[in-house]
């Protein structure tokens, strides 16, 4: 169905295998293109603390754009890059542009803000990673603690001592660690007490069935009051609706990310948006 939309457009969903193949050597060679003409970019999406309404970090979502500047999703490209091998350049460029935006920063009024990557669980089983982090850190002149590093339960779990070992380094120089996605992997609660973290971001899917589903609600109030346990703070991704949002509040969520309050946006829309928000509050 993909094919039909357009001729131009890259087919994203499609389940021949030599449209699988194409698919993959399409975005692989966009990927490669992109890294080589420096057009990745980043987009970043507010998280608001839910005690006080303040901003002190974002994420950093990767856009990468085809050949007609439309947005291939990350869904699709991640995959390839980590597939192709990609993901060890791309990855290192995200951490390069993190600093860079953060250094930007500096003297502005966004300068206190931290910035969360995502990390691929292959970009762990590079030993020198938390090291090269730390090291870029220190090359731009910023704090750990400006860097905030984002991976799923399974990439976290499924990693042997010395990847989490790389985490705990991370940890310990104040690089906050959160884990993406919460509830979808596997994770044990007894394993988690033992993760270097400080945040556990529940799943979008888990808020979006919660309003009619109460096996959904049990989960996501038990995963708050486990995280709330452990020291950890909670964040909720994908509050949309003011209904989400008073949830949300109810169940005594940290920190929140969504549509609601702000979807991704470049860099020069953030300080727009922040002052917007400092605004509406006065
Ligand atoms: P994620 O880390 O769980 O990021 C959250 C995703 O939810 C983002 O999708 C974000 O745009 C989207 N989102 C935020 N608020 C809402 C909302 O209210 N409703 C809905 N429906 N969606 C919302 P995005 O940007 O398409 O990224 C998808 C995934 O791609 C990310 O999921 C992350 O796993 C991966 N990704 C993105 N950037 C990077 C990167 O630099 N490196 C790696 N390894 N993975 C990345
Ligand atoms: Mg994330
Ligand atoms: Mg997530
Ligand atoms: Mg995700």
């Amino acid at each position: 169905q993909a094919k039909d939309k357009g001729k131009n457009r890259v087919c994203f969903y499609t389940s021949d295998i030599n449209d699988r193949l194409h698919h993959y050597q399409k975005i692989g060679a966009l990927l490669r293109s992109a890294l080589a003409a420096d057009s990745l970019q980043l987009y970043f999406q507010p998280q608001i603390d839910l005690h006080d309404g303040s901003i002190r970090s974002c994420e950093a979502l990767l856009r990468c754009f085809d050949n007609n500047a439309l947005p291939v999703p990350p869904d699709i490209f991640i995959p390839v890059a980590e597939k192709s091998g990609l993901i060890n350049r791309i990855g290192d460029w995200v951490i390069e542009a993190a600093c860079k935006q953060l250094v930007a920063w500096k003297g502005t009024e966004l300068e206190k803000l931290r910035i969360d990557i995502n990390l691929s669980g292959k970009q762990l089983t590079n030993q020198h990673l938390a090291d090269q982090i730390l090291q870029t850190l220190h090359r731009y002149d910023l704090l750990p603690s400006q860097l905030g590093v984002e991976l799923t339960e399974n990439e976290v779990i499924g990693g042997d001592l010395e990847q989490i070992g790389q985490l705990e380094t991370l940890k310990n120089a104040g690089v906050h660690i959160s884990i993406d996605d919460f509830g979808t992997g596997y994770s044990s609660l007894v394993y988690l007490r033992r993760l270097p973290v400080c945040s556990l971001k529940i799943d979008r899917s888990f808020l979006h069935h919660a309003m009619e589903n109460d096996s959904d609600m049990a989960i996501m109030q038990a995963i708050i009051s486990v995280g709330h346990s452990f020291g950890l703070s909670v964040v909720v991704e994908g509050v949309e609706t003011a209904e989400q949002d008073d949830l949300v509040k109810a169940l005594s969520c940290d920190l929140a990310q969504g549509y609601l309050y702000a979807r991704p946006m470049p860099a020069e829309a953030m300080p727009a948006y922040l002052l917007g928000v400092t605004g509406d509050r006065r």
